[in-house]
């Protein structure tokens, strides 16, 4: 295992700070996006007035938005159908399993896919493991679920890793 393994090519302040310009601009044609915490907050299931608008914007831009997500079809359906989202579920972030199927469902090219999510250990991990870059966002609330709360601690002790190497995790506005 080595830090850069974790270490996010990206890092934004939220996923609605993606702009259809941007994405091309770096060679990125659809954006897989975790669900809990990155696309929508654990305790605001219906979204906001951002996420709506910002679906919008990538499908009027024809970049496709597919959620690759740990938790189960019931939850994840239940959670993006109103959104008109398609979704992976059962995803097995850190590996590739979720991300492979959307890849291989929707014919993506690797070079031209992004991950984003939340979290250091699962989200980016399996992004690169599956040989696609990421983005690292802040999560939309900061309590949590009671078993995210352990991997936390390992996300801050990871995260402390890559910024005594490589300086200060500074999110932007944009990519
Ligand atoms: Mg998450």
């Amino acid at each position: 295992m080595s830090i850069e393994d974790y270490r996010p090519t990206f890092a934004v302040e939220a996923v609605y700070d993606l702009t259809p310009e941007s994405l091309r601009r770096n060679g990125i044609k659809a954006v897989l996006v975790d669900l809990d915490n990155t696309l929508i907050a654990w305790n605001n299931p219906d979204g906001t007035p951002e996420l709506r608008a910002w679906l919008d914007e990538m499908t009027t831009a024809d970049i496709p938005v597919v959620v690759v997500s740990n938790n189960k079809h019931a939850r994840v359906k239940r959670a993006v159908e109103k959104f008109g989202v398609d979704f992976v579920s059962r995803a097995m972030k850190p590996f590739t399993k979720g991300i492979d199927q959307a890849i291989e469902r929707y014919g993506f090219h690797r070079e031209e896919v992004v991950m984003v999510g939340d979290q250091l250990m699962t989200d980016i991990r399996a992004s690169h493991r599956a040989g696609i870059r990421s983005i690292l966002v802040k999560p939309l609330v900061n309590s949590d679920a009671w078993n995210t709360k352990f991997n936390r601690a390992r996300e801050r002790r990871m995260l402390a890793k890559i910024e005594a190497k490589y300086g200060k995790l500074d999110y932007q506005k944009d990519i």
